[in-house]
């Protein structure tokens, strides 16, 4: 806040009223944190901006029509959600993954300040399909201890179709979306590595340069271009589940 005003202060020569504002005590604050607490503050990881209304759709559908949902937009994909029932508050940020025109919609709790702050934003459920299993591996021990890498294993599915597409598990995993996307990960058993390869159900949009969920390759700061069909080749299809639709992010 302290380098916004030096910087208001730059550009502009402020007079009489403009420079004396009030000063703002705690109490102050007091009506507004009691109508923010227990809100929901949600951000949509992504460079495509989500309109009022299509948020406010999206949302009514996916969190089944929670009664009295009232939807404020903060700024550019940033939203608060005020759901009058504390047990609809639960299930819906606790849940999720909630993926809105291929982005992340991450919500979190309202804390003073959290609609500024885009890290905070950098945690969300995810599901992850793991492959290349041996069928004695098709476990929730076995989908817990390799669900390991990522932050957090919330759920393991063990699917039970007798075809071949059952032969993986499903894992719903806490992801540190500041982070590349796993690709995979090497598991050693008996002084042996063995690579077992993941895919993402629902797959939000992500940088076929550097793997980070939320911006494009075009706009990409990573300097590790590998240069267009040789990543594209890498990772898509293969980091998508069951969907190898073109990504809108995907150059042609
Ligand atoms: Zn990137």
């Amino acid at each position: 806040m302290e380098g916004d005003l030096t910087e208001f202060l730059q550009k502009f020569s402020l007079e009489g009223n403009e420079l004396l504002g009030p000063t703002l005590e705690l109490e102050d604050f007091h009506t507004g944190v009691r109508a923010c607490e227990n809100s929901i503050i949600g951000r949509v990881i992504g460079e495509k901006i989500i309109n009022f209304i299509g948020i406010k759709n999206f949302v009514a559908v996916a969190w089944g029509y929670p009664r009295n949902l009232f939807v404020v937009e903060l700024g550019p994909n940033v939203f608060q959600f005020n759901i009058q029932n504390p047990d609809d508050q639960n299930r819906i940020v606790e849940g999720g993954p909630w993926v809105i025109d291929n982005q992340m919609l991450v919500l979190k709790r309202w804390v003073e300040g959290i609609e500024e702050d885009y890290k905070a934003f950098m945690t969300a459920p995810l599901y992850v399909q793991l492959w290349n299993l041996p069928v004695h591996w098709l476990s929730k021990e076995i989908g817990k201890k390799i669900g390991g890498v990522f932050i957090e294993v919330r759920e393991v599915l063990v699917p039970q179709s007798g075809g071949n597409e059952g032969r993986h598990l499903k894992v719903l995993a806490l992801v540190d979306l500041s982070k590349p996307l796993l690709r995979g990960t090497v598991v050693r058993i008996a002084g042996a590595g063995k690579w077992i390869a993941f895919k993402y159900e629902r797959c939000p949009d992500f940088c076929y340069n550097c793997r980070i969920v939320g911006h494009s390759e075009r706009s990409c700061k990573e300097k590790r271009w590998l240069g267009g069909n040789n990543a594209e080749n890498q990772y898509d299809p293969w980091l998508r589940a069951g969907n190898t639709r073109t990504s809108p992010q995907k150059k042609n």
